[in-house]
């Protein structure tokens, strides 16, 4: 059953009882569609493109967007929801929803002209067009605002070369967002955000090869040789690319955690189920207390995760500055992530370390989590700098 759209234009949201529903249709859509391919997926490494479409198929890539652009115009707790229920079944198709709805589709919202959302929106809601985020560079990752890539006036609009690294969706992307440095004197001032077709002369894409987790996400690094785009390309201002990029990382940032909550959900039920089953001194695992004790510290994680997830997505539906409990979430949800499949994995034992179940797969695919959309040491930088007003993160330059 596909997301019901919501009645007005702008994101609203659709009442408990509608959001349950809405829990409810994705928990049995991941159940049905998303869990049994996720082995083989991830074994074989394979993009499961057929998949990506029926998830777009339910309204999950444009859950966020206003229906007057193709999405089903939810709030961001309900989203919040569907991300949970996709991450507890595989993170590779959760890094999907996360990428274009996040990333992409709510930079359109936020900052495009409605030339930009009429053109891009209704494809990427709809899942004929996937869309990518540029931003880290083989040389710039975390000081993101120090990135290498020029974009260089022309007659006509903007001559674009450089290199982008680890860009989820970018093998498989119509649309990429390519941040680039228009003035390096200018410095984080100088940055532009430009909407680039993949198939211009210039573009091209290389799949990045052994990753630990997310094995059947597509992860490339992009090359730009002097790809030419028009004005109309331009995502808001020259200058306003540093504040795309961040109010893109705000968005992806509670995406990533709300799938970790899933995650940790995900280890809850493969474990507790595990030590029903199985017996150790005539009685099943479920009966020590200290195997007790491990599920019982992931059901706090858990549900301590979705909590702040819920904070974070309901300021985000009040309109309210949310960017310090969105990195508190994903600090605590994705570092909880890692601790739960960790657990998990320990409830499971030796069977815990292949792939017959679940665990191993959820420990190699939230490791990332930390790492991607700001390291859990650069959510802890944003987190001190609102405490404080110090900015921490540039050890010998004021606030
Ligand atoms: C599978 C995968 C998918 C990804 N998808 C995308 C994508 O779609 N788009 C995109 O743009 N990027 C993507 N990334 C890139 C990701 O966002 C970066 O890897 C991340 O931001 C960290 O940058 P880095 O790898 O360059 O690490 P670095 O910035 O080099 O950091 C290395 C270490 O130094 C620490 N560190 C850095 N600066 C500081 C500081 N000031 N204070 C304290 N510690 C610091 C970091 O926390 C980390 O521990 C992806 C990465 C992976 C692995």
């Amino acid at each position: 059953m596909p997301l019901p759209v919501a009645p007005a234009s702008s994101r609203c949201a659709p009442g408990p009882s509608i959001a349950s529903t809405i829990r409810e249709t994705a928990r049995s859509f991941t159940d049905k569609e998303i869990i049994p391919a996720a082995k083989e997926n991830a074994r074989n490494a394979h993009f499961d493109t057929d998949l990506v479409k029926k998830i777009a198929d339910q309204g999950y890539l444009g859950a966020i967007v206003p229906r007057d652009y193709g999405g089903a115009g939810l709030d961001y707790i309900t989203y919040g929801l569907i991300v949970e229920e996709i991450g507890r079944g595989d993170s590779a198709m959760r890094t999907v929803v996360s990428v274009q709805t996040s990333l992409v589709c709510s930079s359109i919202v936020r900052w495009g002209t409605e030339e930009q959302k009429q053109r891009w929106l209704p494809r990427l809601c709809s899942g004929e067009s996937l869309g990518c985020f540029g931003l880290t560079e083989p040389d710039t990752g975390s000081d993101a605002a120090n990135l290498r890539t020029r974009a260089t006036k022309t007659d006509s609009g903007w001559s674009i070369s450089g290199q982008k690294m680890w860009i989820s969706l970018g093998n498989f992307s119509e649309v990429a967002l390519i941040f680039a440095q228009t003035d390096p004197e200018k410095k984080h001032r100088g940055l532009a955000c430009f909407l680039v077709p993949t198939a211009s002369e210039g573009f091209s894409a290389q799949e990045i090869h052994g990753k630990l987790g997310l094995r059947s996400s597509d992860t490339a690094s992009l090359a730009l040789d002097e790809v030419e785009v028009g004005d109309d390309a331009m995502l808001g201002e020259i200058g306003d690319g540093f504040k795309v990029a961040m109010s893109a990382l705000d968005n992806g940032r509670y995406s990533v955690a709300a799938g970790c909550v899933g995650i940790c959900d995900g280890c809850v039920d493969a474990s507790v189920a595990y030590a029903k089953e199985r017996k150790q001194f005539g009685v099943p695992l479920a009966r020590f207390q200290l195997v007790q004790e491990m599920i019982a510290d992931m059901i706090l994680k858990r549900d301590a995760s979705r909590m702040l997830v819920y904070r974070a997505g309901a300021l985000k539906d009040e309109g309210k500055p949310n960017t310090t409990e969105t990195s508190v979430a994903k600090l605590y949800a994705t570092e909880s992530a890692v601790e739960c499949a960790n657990l998990a994995i320990q409830v499971h034992g030796g069977a815990g370390y292949v792939d017959d179940y679940p665990v191993e797969r959820y420990l190699r695919d939230a490791r990332v989590t930390t790492l991607y959309e700001g390291t859990s040491q650069i959510q802890k930088l944003i987190i001190g700098r609102a405490a404080t007003g110090i900015n921490a993160m540039l050890p010998f330059e004021e606030s």
